[in-house]
């Protein structure tokens, strides 16, 4: 049995109390929400922080307010099940209820959050693994070693971003209440990630992710399509977000993001700009799914082989825009198990 190495575990209540605790532990220091990544990751010696800041009992942090009309207001604490399950949220931004959905199991979705969801940990099959099996092949340079066993020449680290919830955010413009020592910002969303696998999030590890703003709703039809082995619980091998905005019967605003094929979220822009201003005809949902698959570069560092997720890029995003044009009245499943 893998055990938690020994920490102090600090319970602040307020977002004020939080940044102080996390900016005087310095590097010591770690935030947690739901603990349903962190705390296996520290089992596993991934990260050992000698004292972590939970933000659970922060009441500020959690709950979703505000009205679809002028756009929703989810702290960033609020569980997964709640998001999944609050009635604007499923009305009228249907594919984040569904990635909230999609997470992992029922129990992990009861306390993992949706500001943990955003700021989960980049994974790949030489990382995700005991202290003493990552020993046994000499560690990697995500961890306790300095090269990358997927690109053993590359100076960089290509561990996947693997949230279901982050390419859905991204695809609905959503925005992000960032609080640090330094005051409080508010970034796009995409403005969060970088493209590397140890230095994913570009925010300082004591800055704290209070508030995600998503955008009014209107007009906006969106969907969300994973992949992937097992249907109970798995991560995403590959995520699928859509979000289009209508006018009449052609698309005004267009945006397609793909999850698990990189470092980051990631977003194809040449298909999306290819949508604006057309109808939904079979021919272009077939060009642009073309053109979606372009960006997607998995790599052989998670389930199922890469060019098998790159291929399936082209088929989810056409059963995604298919969906939401209205031409498969029965609808294509929310995701893909093998
Ligand atoms: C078996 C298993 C299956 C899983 N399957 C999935 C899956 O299918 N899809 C998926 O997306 N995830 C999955 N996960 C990962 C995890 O359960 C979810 O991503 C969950 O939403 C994480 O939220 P949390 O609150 O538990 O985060 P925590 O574990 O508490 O934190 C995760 C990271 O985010 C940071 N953090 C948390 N909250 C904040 C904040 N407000 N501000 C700044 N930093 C913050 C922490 O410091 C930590 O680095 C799985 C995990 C397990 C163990
Ligand atoms: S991509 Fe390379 S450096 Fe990054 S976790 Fe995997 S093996 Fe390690």
């Amino acid at each position: 049995m893998m055990r938690l190495p020994p920490f102090t575990y600090t319970a602040p209540r307020s977002v004020a109390e939080a940044v102080r605790t996390v900016a005087d532990g310095g590097p010591d220091a770690m935030l947690v929400a739901g603990g349903t990544d962190l705390y296996p990751n520290m089992k596993r010696r991934q990260f050992e922080p000698k004292i972590l800041v939970g933000l659970r009992g922060i009441p500020d942090l959690s709950g979703v307010r505000g009205e679809a009309g002028s756009g929703l207001t989810i702290g960033a604490v609020t569980t997964l099940s709640s998001v999944a399950t609050h009635p604007d949220v499923m009305r009228h931004y249907p594919a984040l209820a569904t990635a909230a959905g999609l997470v992992s199991s029922p129990q992990l979705r009861n306390m993992g959050t949706i500001g943990g969801n955003v700021c989960v940990d980049t994974r790949c099959n030489y990382y995700n693994q005991s202290f003493a099996w990552r020993k046994a092949i000499g560690f990697c340079m995500k961890k306790d070693g300095d090269v990358c066993l997927v690109a053993p020449s590359s100076p960089r680290c290509w561990a996947v971003s693997s949230s279901d919830t982050a390419p859905v955010l991204w695809s609905l413009g959503a925005h992000l209440r960032v609080v640090g020592p330094a005051g409080e910002r508010t970034i796009p969303l995409s403005a969060l990630f970088r493209d590397d696998g140890i230095e994913y999030l570009a925010k300082r590890s004591d800055e704290i992710l209070a508030e995600i703003v998503l955008p009014p709703a209107d007009g906006w039809r969106s969907a969300y399509l994973k992949l992937r082995r097992r249907g109970s619980f798995d991560f995403p091998v590959l995520g699928v977000a859509v979000a289009l905005r209508m006018d009449g019967d052609r698309v005004a605003q267009a945006s397609i993001v793909l999850g698990a094929v990189a470092s980051l979220p990631r977003a194809t822009p040449k298909a999306a700009a290819a949508l604006v201003g057309e109808r939904l005809t079979p021919e272009l949902i077939t060009r642009v799914a073309a053109l979606a698959a372009g960006p997607a570069k998995p790599l052989d560092n998670t389930d199922y082989a890469h060019f098998y997720r790159k291929k399936m890029t082209r088929v989810f995003v056409t059963r995604a825009l298919r969906r939401l044009a209205g031409l498969d009245p029965d609808g294509a499943p929310d995701q893909e198990v093998a």
